[in-house]
C-alpha cells in the first residue's frame, strides 16, 4: 500500500488465498506481533479467530483495528450477529479511502511514517479506480447486474455499484450452504437468465459447482465467470497483490463476464490476462 516506499519493514501475516475468517495466528505470527512497532488489523470481526489475542495485545503494544474508524452509519449489518457489522468494506473504494486515512494516522502516531506522505496520491488512485468501476459496471445490462459468489463478501460492492449480490454462504465462511439455499439461487439464475457465477481465491468452489449443475438440469447454461479476489489478494509483488489491482481485476472480470464492456487488461492495462 501507500506506505511501503517509506522504509518500514512490513510483514503481512496472511498470504494470497488465505481465509481471514478462519485464520489462526502461528507461533511466528505471535512473535512478530509482540516485536512490532505497530500491528494493524482489519477489525469488524473479520479476523474472528484472532480477535481475542489482538484485543489483549492492544493493552500492551501499539495495535490498531483500522476499519473500526469508519462511521457506523456507513456500515452494513452482519447477517449472523446482530451486534456486528459486515466487515468486507474494502469493496467500496470510498470507504477504503477512509480506512487509508486511518492507517496513515496510525503510522504517524506510532512514528513508523512520521510524515504520512503517500496518502494523497493513493487516495487519488482510489478515486480513479472508483470512477473506472462505475463506468465499466454500468455497461453491464441492467437485468444482468447480479453477482453470485461462494460467500457473502460483496455486499458493499453491490451497494456502491447497483448490483444484486448473492453469496452461497453467509458473511463468514464458517457455515456450509444448505440445499434450500442452492435451490433458491438456481431458480434466480434460471429466471433472470444469469450466465455466470464467480469463484473466490480464498473459498472452496465446490458448492458453486452444485449451482451450475442445478441450472444445467433445468436447461440453463451457467459458466464460471472468473475467479475473484474476495478476502485475499493476488500473488505478492504482482499488481493483483495490491488492493488497487485486486479491485481492478474484480470489476473488469465481473463486467466482461456479465455482458458489459471493459478492457481485458483493466484500468491501467496492468492485469495479467
Ligand atoms: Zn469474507
Amino acid at each position: 500500500m501507500f506506505w511501503q516506499g517509506g522504509g518500514a519493514d512490513v510483514r503481512g501475516l496472511m498470504g494470497p488465498g488465505v481465509d481471514p475468517h478462519a485464520y489462526r495466528p502461528t507461533r511466528s505470527d505471535i512473535a512478530a506481533m509482540l516485536g512490532a512497532d505497530l500491528t494493524l488489523w482489519h477489525g469488524l470481526f473479520l479476523e474472528a479467530q484472532m480477535e481475542e489475542f489482538l484485543l489483549q495485545l492492544a493493552a500492551r503494544r501499539p495495535v490498531v483495528a483500522v476499519a473500526e474508524a469508519l462511521p457506523r452509519d456507513r456500515l452494513l449489518a452482519h447477517d449472523a450477529y446482530p451486534d456486528r457489522f459486515d466487515p468486507h468494506v474494502w469493496f467500496d473504494p470510498d470507504l477504503w479511502s477512509l480506512v487509508g486515512a486511518a492507517i496513515a494516522d496510525a503510522l504517524v502516531g506510532a512514528g513508523v511514517d512520521p510524515a504520512g506522505e503517500g496518502l494523497p496520491a493513493w487516495q487519488a488512485e482510489a478515486a480513479a479506480l472508483h470512477a473506472y468501476s462505475g463506468e465499466v459496471l454500468s455497461s453491464v445490462p441492467e437485468e444482468a447486474r447480479v453477482l453470485v459468489t461462494a460467500h457473502d463478501a460483496f455486499r458493499y460492492f453491490g451497494r456502491a455499484y447497483g448490483f444484486q449480490v448473492e453469496g452461497l454462504q453467509g458473511i463468514s465462511t464458517e457455515s456450509e450452504a444448505g440445499v434450500a439455499r442452492i435451490e433458491q439461487l438456481v431458480t434466480l439464475l434460471v429466471e433472470r437468465g444469469i450466465r455466470a457465477v464467480f469463484v473466490e481465491t480464498s473459498v472452496s468452489d465446490r458448492a458453486l459447482r452444485a449451482l451450475i449443475e442445478g441450472a444445467a438440469a433445468r436447461g440453463h447454461a451457467v459458466t464460471i465467470g472468473g475467479s475473484l479476489y474476495s478476502d485475499a489478494m493476488g500473488p505478492e509483488g504482482s499488481y493483483e497483490g495490491t488492493w488497487l489491482g485486486m479491485l481492478d481485476h474484480n470489476v473488469t472480470t465481473i463486467a466482461r463476464a456479465l455482458g458489459g464492456r471493459a478492457p481485458a487488461a483493466g484500468r491501467l492495462g496492468r492485469l495479467s490476462t
